[in-house]
């Protein structure tokens, strides 16, 4: 296990060391539910399930908690505009957002809180705060009081000349650089029509920082592993939630924070403001496959921008498919003589310096590099008609190690691959029923190398897509 990864803390690579060997505690920032995100948000989301996955590669137990900010200025203004409640308006793209992830192939999150249903647990921390004099109050709104922690700025590489405070702000989404004493609760306004919480701070709504705080600290401890977003939220939100949650408990936050860039269109981010956004959905009207749109988004190293192109979707959709084609030639090819040691030699390069890459602060694009010279040779092995049974077996099993992490070798999910996983779930419970445990293992594994996960419950078993 020698995962290293760019510290947005440090500026530098450091050795993966989580607090307890083996697991990993993630927590990624997720998205605000007004409306459906954009491919530049999945470039994120991609990202972190490519960090998921890597981890769960090189054998850490994972657990990722990802939240929904469901109350914001966004989110109520736009269940105002919609006509409807905050709940019924961010629970439509809590569902989209869902429905994107299964499309793009992203691993589901152990957690999901939403910010809703969190508020007293940021009141208590937010009285923590107050209790240790890091707070204060004016026209019924709590403030951070940005003075008393010295730390502030370490993970935006804020120089001293930005370092002094210019006022305070209500709004959770100010400008770079623009350092501000930051509303941890905000009183009631009678824009906000309906959505208040009469707490002991009063009434009114939490900010946008405390809820991460809040929700990490909840689900994954004071001291957590890894923290991530996309390149903007590094400042102010996660300098702001660092300030808030060291203060609040006296020490460490996460350990290590990684930071994705910016998906452009036309040399610019990506994004609803601008107006120059995707939403998967329109992409897949154009009739984009969300293979190829989930493998550009792969195949670019996270730190670095990656333009959108369709040029680009082509060429992914091009790669996918030499990586089917091979699978399928190995499902289909007749064992042969054998092709001495080369097999094994070229596959156990591969495997090496595979993992060296993406042990290399997720250097996939690198080990992608290395996978495509074993994909070249292994089809020249398969042209000359070599390889024997067991060599099949030792290919069909790193190219399916490999999509562990790429998740494109299965086809489009079709209603026929439903009706069979159903079937071997009934198989399941019938070998259960009869207590033949060795033959309910058996399907339970050929339900998940289908891509399935099956769940008792009290209810009987219930199972979903991976
Ligand atoms: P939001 O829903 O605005 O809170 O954003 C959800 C996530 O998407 C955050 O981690 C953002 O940093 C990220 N994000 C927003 N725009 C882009 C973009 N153009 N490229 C990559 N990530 C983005
Ligand atoms: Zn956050």
């Amino acid at each position: 296990m020698a995962l290293r990864f760019f510290n947005s803390l440090t500026r530098s690579k450091e050795l993966f060391q989580p607090l307890v060997p083996g697991q990993a505690g993630l927590y990624t920032c997720g998205p605000t539910v007004y409306n459906y995100a954009h491919i530049g948000n999945f470039r994120t989301f991609v990202f972190e399930d490519l960090l998921r996955r890597a981890l769960t590669f090189r054998g850490y137990r994972v657990t990722q908690v990802m939240n929904f900010t469901d109350v914001d200025d966004k989110t109520i203004r736009g269940s105002q505009a919609a006509g409807e409640s905050l709940e019924v308006f961010t629970a439509r793209y809590k569902q989209a957002f869902f429905e994107d992830l299964d499309t793009l192939r992203v691993q589901r999150a152990e957690v999901y809180p939403a910010a809703t249903e969190h508020v007293g647990e940021m009141v208590e921390l937010i009285r923590r705060l107050r209790e240790r004099g890091h707070t204060y109050e004016d026209a019924g709104s709590v403030y951070f009081r940005l003075s008393t922690f010295p730390g502030y700025g370490r993970l935006a590489n804020l120089n001293p000349e930005q370092m002094r405070s210019s006022g305070r702000v209500d709004n959770d989404e100010y400008e770079k650089e623009d350092v501000r004493d930051f509303a941890l609760w905000k009183a009631w306004i009678p824009e906000d029509g309906p959505v208040f919480w009469e707490t002991e701070l009063g009434k009114g709504r939490p900010g946008w920082h405390i809820e991460c705080s809040a929700m990490s600290m909840k689900y994954l401890g004071e001291q957590f592993d890894i923290h991530t977003g996309g390149v903007d939220n590094r400042f102010p939100h996660h300098e702001n939630e660092i300030a808030q949650s060291c203060c609040a408990t006296g020490g460490p936050f996460a350990g290590t924070w990684l930071h994705s860039e910016f998906l452009l269109v036309e040399g610019k981010k990506m994004s609803k403001s601008l107006g120059n956004f995707y939403t998967l959905r329109d992409l897949l009207e154009k009739g984009l496959d969300p293979v190829a749109i989930r493998y550009t988004l792969l195949s670019v190293h996270y730190r670095a921008q990656l333009n959108f192109s369709f040029e680009g979707i082509e060429a992914s959709a091009q790669a996918v498919r030499r990586l089917r084609d091979l699978n399928g030639r190995l499902g289909r090819s007749p064992a042969g003589p054998g092709s001495g040691d080369k097999v094994w030699q070229l596959t156990a390069a591969c495997e090496t310096d595979f993992t060296e890459a993406l042990d290399d602060d997720l250097n996939l694009a690198g080990a992608l590099g290395h996978l495509f010279t074993w994909v070249r040779e292994v089809n020249a092995l398969l042209d000359s008609g070599s390889p024997d049974a067991g060599e099949l077996e030792r290919l069909q099993a790193w190219l399916n190690r490999v999509d562990s992490l790429l998740d494109v070798l299965r086809e489009e999910q079709d209603e026929s691959a439903e009706g069979r996983v159903a079937e071997l779930v009934a198989q399941r419970a019938a070998a259960k029923q009869s207590r033949d445990f060795p033959a309910a293992d058996r399907l339970r594994l050929e339900i998940e190398s289908l891509g399935w996960v099956v769940k008792d419950t009290p209810q009987g078993p219930v199972f979903h897509r991976r």
